[in-house]
């Protein structure tokens, strides 16, 4: 079994006194979380502060983004290395919205993903369908996933997060069914050109409009290993109860 994880995407919201007020909150509403994995991902002003907050808990810390270059003349950019200096275990790779926004390509997306694993950070890569592609699914995921794993030899250490972009903030999630037709496709890509063992070993996310009332439809299908959560993540009571809808852990 592979451990559940969820991550709070905070995106641009909270200062550094509002990220720790959020973060005591969590504390609290959260405990112990059955061994369940749980991240955090706050804007990159708040890492710090939160980091000293999250100090003796099991929750974990994340980037929501990083350069693919190490260091140099890239101002505004923050590296893998800068984000595994001030504490995170993860960084948000290819969210739908740095694609959008900040015109991020598949090949941008594939150099940060190499980046952050040599900066030893898990990568989380988001990929997902635009709302004028859902009848090309199948295609649109395997050259993103395929894009961005080309020069990666170990897969499993990277957790792959489908997010179809018609779902993200719409309040229409997709069904727990699509979520896991998309899982079954990666791990499929997966063994194609890892083997079965490796894609077997691959964490594979939902998100979209995850909230506390359907978390546990996806949580509870067994292809669907977590949930990336956006907007329900900045309420502590909702965030909680979608870490309580995944399944208990024993490692
Ligand atoms: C996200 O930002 O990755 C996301 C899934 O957002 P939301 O949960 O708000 O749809």
């Amino acid at each position: 079994m592979r451990r559940p994880l969820i991550v709070g995407n905070w995106k641009l919201h909270k200062t550094v006194g509002e990220a720790i007020a959020l973060i005591e909150k969590l504390k609290l509403a959260i405990g112990d979380p059955g061994g369940r994995e749980v991240a955090i991902a706050p804007p990159f002003t708040a890492l710090y502060a939160v980091r000293g907050a999250l100090c003796g808990t099991p929750i974990a810390l994340a980037g929501q983004d990083c350069h693919g270059e190490e260091k140099g003349a890239f101002t505004g950019a923050v590296s893998a290395g800068m984000l595994r200096d001030v504490g995170c275990r993860y960084v948000i790779v290819g969210h739908s919205e740095r694609r959008e926004h900040f015109g991020e390509t598949d090949a941008a997306i594939a150099r940060k993903l190499l980046a952050a694993l040599a900066a030893g950070l898990a990568p989380i890569l988001c990929l997902g369908e635009k709302s004028k592609d859902r009848g090309r699914t199948r295609e649109v995921i395997t050259r993103q996933l395929e894009t961005a794993l080309a020069s990666v030899e170990r897969p499993d250490r990277v957790v792959i997060a489908y997010e179809p972009v018609w779902a993200i903030g719409s309040g229409t999630p997709a069904t727990p069914a699509e979520a896991a037709t998309v899982a079954d496709l990666v791990r499929e890509r997966l063994a194609a050109g890892w083997g079965p063992e490796m894609a077997g070993r691959t964490r594979v996310l939902y998100g979209g409009s995850v909230n506390a009332t359907n978390a546990g439809g996806f949580l509870g299908r067994e292809e669907i290993d977590g949930a990336l959560v956006g907007g329900a993540s900045l309420d502590a009571t909702t965030f909680s109860a979608i870490v309580e809808a995944a399944p208990f852990f024993e490692g």
